[in-house]
């Protein structure tokens, strides 16, 4: 018994004096960290800023002691990192984008092309700033801040998942043009946060088209494949508007191919020629939404397209005259208030609708402000 309890107890001895020594030497490592914060803060240090737990420690205080720094010579030098972490390059974070681009703010008066050429770049890049410009709304309004790219382009809002080279190739644009474009603020491995928005040099925001049916059931169609020739019934190739309103809250522009025209709902809506319907349908889910929608084709490459609507008095392979009613005005689909879409296509080409339609009209962009 006595036996094994000496041999229990000197276990227990060398264990304590084991855990002494260890602490001692815990202790030792303590003041050589210190000492080489202190050297670190006199300004020569062999020490790595990611090397030693100590860089957390507060600042020590500068005293008398601080000004006489020990020779460099007389401290430990710690030069064996193993155990500490190397950077990760998994763990690389991305700065996000620092764009401080100019804003304008409309003022009464202003159209899209003319706050363009007011700052000289193209329709397309003030749209490439300002993506909702082209959506079916009436919010140029005096007073909405819009943003100033610096130079031809698109900003492009970063998806989980995607790259510099995936955005470069979707915008048809070298990877190496947003990588050069400063205030994006890559850097090699150029990981991109989501939901922050990256300069596309030279980049064009695609407009959504809509392309309607080009043969259709019934009369009014030769149903021999497609392409404006389907349609038997030819229109005049004049037009006249479509309503009695001439009171025009957006007109034609690279991010709106089409005119709006305010107008109380429940106002008819006339064919602007003859022709064949070829929709007449709810389209919205569509970029533009278009809710109520009726397109006419008239048979020589014209088509005229009616949204927003309230009501639908035709169907499609009808054939409609000149200044027949089609609908009723409405507010149908993405619509900021009640009015009429109006889009006249040629061989599949939106155009300025004024260019087909004379007489005054009146300026409304600015009314609701
Ligand atoms: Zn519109």
């Amino acid at each position: 018994m006595i036996s094994s309890f000496g041999q229990r107890f000197g276990a227990h001895l060398m264990l304590a004096v084991v855990a002494l020594v260890l602490i001692l030497i815990g202790r030792v490592s303590l003041t050589e960290e210190a000492a080489a914060v202190d050297i670190g803060v006199g300004g020569e240090t062999a020490v790595s800023p990611i090397l030693s737990p100590a860089t957390t420690l507060p600042p020590p205080v500068v005293s008398g002691s601080a000004a006489q720094p020990q020779p460099i010579s007389a401290l430990p030098v710690v030069s064996d990192n193993s155990l500490s972490p190397l950077p990760n390059p998994h763990t690389f974070q991305a700065q996000p984008p620092s764009h401080q681009f100019e804003t304008y703010i409309v003022e009464r008066g202003d159209t899209p092309n003319k706050i363009a050429d007011q700052f000289g770049i193209s329709a397309a890049t003030l749209l490439g700033g300002n993506p909702w410009m082209s959506q079916e709304s009436n919010q140029l309004q005096s007073g909405t801040e819009i943003t100033i790219l610096p130079s031809d382009g698109a900003l492009h809002t970063v998806k989980p998942g995607e790259t510099v080279e995936s955005i470069a190739a979707d915008y048809e644009v070298p990877a190496e043009a947003i990588i050069a474009f400063a205030s994006n603020n890559l850097e090699f491995p150029y990981r991109l946060q989501p939901d922050t928005q990256l300069m596309v040099p030279g980049a064009e925001i695609g407009l959504f088209y809509w392309t309607a049916p080009k043969t259709v059931a019934g009369s009014g169609s030769n149903g021999g494949g497609s392409g404006p020739s389907t349609f038997t019934v030819q229109g005049t190739g004049s037009f006249i508007w479509p309503m009695t309103s001439r009171c025009i809250t957006q007109y034609a522009w690279y991010g709106h191919p089409a005119l709006d025209m305010a107008v109380p709902e429940g106002t008819p809506v006339v064919a602007a020629d003859r022709g064949t319907v070829t929709y007449a349908s709810w389209a919205a889910g569509t970029y533009f939404d278009y809710g109520y929608l009726v397109v006419v084709n008239h048979g020589n490459g014209f088509e005229t397209l009616y949204a927003h609507l309230g009501r639908i008095d035709v169907f499609p392979g009808q054939v409609v005259e000149k200044g027949a009613v089609i609908a009723a005005s409405g507010n149908s689909g993405r619509s900021s208030g009640p009015h009429l879409h109006l889009e006249v296509r040629l061989n599949d080409i939106r155009y300025d609708p004024l260019l087909y339609l004379s007489g005054p009209t009146q300026d409304c962009t600015y009314t609701a402000n």
